[in-house]
């Protein structure tokens, strides 16, 4: 993978750092000059992994959340976002729309189905007991002025 760019930032598990999260994002991308809508797009994707990390990985305990952001070539933006929490048993099953293992929490099992569709890729690794990666990738629309 060639990297033209590349940030990495740690943080605990703490909900106040999905605003961190999204900031730094957000920071990052200005080299990229997004439109507003993929910007606001990457941020929302963003904010719904550390959501789960927050909310899901760590539950009940604290950890760190490790983000990377790289601009690769073509003005495509790559994102990982990585915990080392509970893990996932069934990917497959937790990555449908409308799966929630906290229903009684107000979740509504639409985080994995957001950062689908606001990204063009998203991969899912985890193992139980060890953590989840989750990687996104977008790729910016070109602005020939
Ligand atoms: P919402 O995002 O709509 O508030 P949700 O978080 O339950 O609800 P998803 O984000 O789609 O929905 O996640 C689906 C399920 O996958 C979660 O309920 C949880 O069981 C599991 N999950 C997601 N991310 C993680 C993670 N980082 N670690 C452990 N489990 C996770
Ligand atoms: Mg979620």
């Amino acid at each position: 993978m060639e990297i033209i760019n590349e940030i990495k930032f740690t943080m605990p598990s703490l909900s106040v750092n999905e605003g961190t999260a999204r900031a730094v994002v957000s920071s990052f991308l200005i080299q990229a000059d997004p439109t507003v809508e993929e910007l606001s797009d990457i941020r929302t994707a963003v904010s719904e992994a550390v959501t789960n990390a927050v909310v899901h990985a760590y539950r009940g305990t604290k950890g760190n959340i490790d983000l990377t952001v790289r601009l690769l070539p073509h003005r495509e933006i790559y994102i990982k976002i990585k915990d080392k929490g509970c893990g996932i048993q069934d990917i497959e099953k937790a990555m449908e729309p409308l799966f929630t293992t906290a229903p009684e929490e107000e979740r509504s099992g639409l985080g994995f189905s957001v950062m689908q569709s606001f990204m063009d890729r998203l991969t899912v690794r985890s193992t139980p007991g060890r953590g989840t990666t989750v990687t996104m990738r977008k790729r910016l629309t070109s602005h020939e002025d």
